[in-house]
């Protein structure tokens, strides 16, 4: 039986893991670990991430994350963040999985003209997580600062690989993001990746400049199947790709290693200002699971259950209050109940 560590974390964050289970129950058997990490992490024993809970996540098949952070930990020597560096860096994840998908019943949410939208959003944004600027040696005199952007020919053709499997389940586009013009980091992205991409002769690879990548994420979404990119480049982009599709509270993530295991969080974070009132939207959550399950658990039939179940929530009118600006909405724990209601019945 495939186990996965559960980290519910502060804020929001246990209350869209609980729904996020009742749906996990709904498709399969799954063993289960809970481990704290973040400010209840620090409550408890002063740090943000244990080393036996860290252990214990490594021990796992996947890890599904809710969300950690929140004004009473913000001023403390040790930080709920902290723990999520600790996690991704322990796990080796170093390749982030953001997929965009404007779902059809959500149109009216997205910031773009109809005209612009019409063809669909759906793309998938593979971010390089453990290197480059991020990362870099940097420094700082009293009137200079630098950060430097170093990859090694090793770090890119991992991340491409992981772009490459994701493509080859999706419509077989991979377009490599970087700023080969000036960069000769991105010149080595740039080499690697033309050597790389000729051993996939069944995918259609194209290049861009991050600066045209940007304005074409806006102008012509729909030309955009799998993204690749860099460390600093991938979270610009990510973050312009979310928009496209309404709301923070839809957006899953993976983040992957070597091997199957994974490291599964929405990427919203612990949303204090509405933690414990029920407005928290558990879709991002239960998406992030679907992921776990496709990447994870090599279960896509299961995972597409869960996307078929979610869409069928929306189609048939219902939207957390993050999605509407009418006064009907409805809960986090009657989303999770509707849409685990929703498992099994329906096609996409
Ligand atoms: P946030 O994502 O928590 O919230 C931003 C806004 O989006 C808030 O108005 C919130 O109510 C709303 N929102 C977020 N998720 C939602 C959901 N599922 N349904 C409905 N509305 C939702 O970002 P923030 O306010 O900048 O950060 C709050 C805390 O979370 C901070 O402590 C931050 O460090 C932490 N954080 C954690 C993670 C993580 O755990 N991966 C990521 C980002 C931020």
């Amino acid at each position: 039986m495939m186990k996965i560590v559960v980290i519910k974390g502060d804020g929001i964050g246990p209350e869209v893991i609980d729904e996020t289970l009742k749906i996990l129950d709904r498709v399969g058997r799954f063993e289960y670990e809970f481990i704290d990490m973040g400010g209840c992490s620090i409550d408890k024993t002063g740090e943000a991430l244990t080393k036996e809970a860290l252990d214990t996540a490594k021990a796992a098949d996947a890890v599904l994350l809710g969300a950690v952070g929140g004004p009473k930990w913000d001023n403390g020597k040790v930080r709920p963040e902290d723990g999520l560096l600790a996690i991704r860096k322990g796990l080796g994840v170093y390749a982030n999985l953001r997929p965009s998908v404007l779902y059809e019943e959500l149109k009216d949410a997205c910031p773009l003209k109809d005209t612009v939208v019409k063809n669909g959003v759906d793309m998938l944004i593979v971010r390089e997580l453990t290197g480059g600027i991020y990362f870099g040696e940097k420094g700082r005199s009293s009137d200079e600062a630098y950060d430097v952007e170093r990859y090694s020919e090793a770090e890119i053709i991992r991340i491409l690989r992981k772009a490459a499997e994701a493509a080859l389940r999706r419509k077989r586009h991979v377009t490599v993001v970087d700023k080969a013009n000036i960069l000769e980091s991105s010149r080595l992205w740039r080499s690697v990746s033309s050597a790389f991409f000729r051993g996939y002769p069944q995918l259609e690879v194209d290049y861009m400049y991050v600066d045209n990548a940007a304005m074409q994420l806006i102008k012509d979404p729909s030309r955009f199947d799998v993204i690749v990119t860099s460390n600093m480049f991938g979270d610009i982009l990510s973050d312009e790709a979310s928009m496209l599709t309404g709301s923070i509270g839809m957006l899953p993530s993976a983040s992957l290693g070597d091997g199957g295991k994974g490291l599964y969080e929405p990427i919203h974070g612990s949303a204090p200002d509405i933690a414990g009132t029920g407005l928290a939207n558990p879709i991002a959550s239960i998406l992030s699971a679907a992921m776990m399950l496709e990447y994870s658990f090599d279960m896509k039939h299961e995972s597409d259950m869960i996307v078929n179940a979610v869409r069928k929530f929306l189609s048939d009118g219902h939207r957390t209050r993050d999605l509407t600006s009418s006064p009907e909405y409805v809960t986090t724990a009657e989303a999770g109940s509707l849409i685990a209601g929703n498992i099994g019945k329906y096609k996409a």
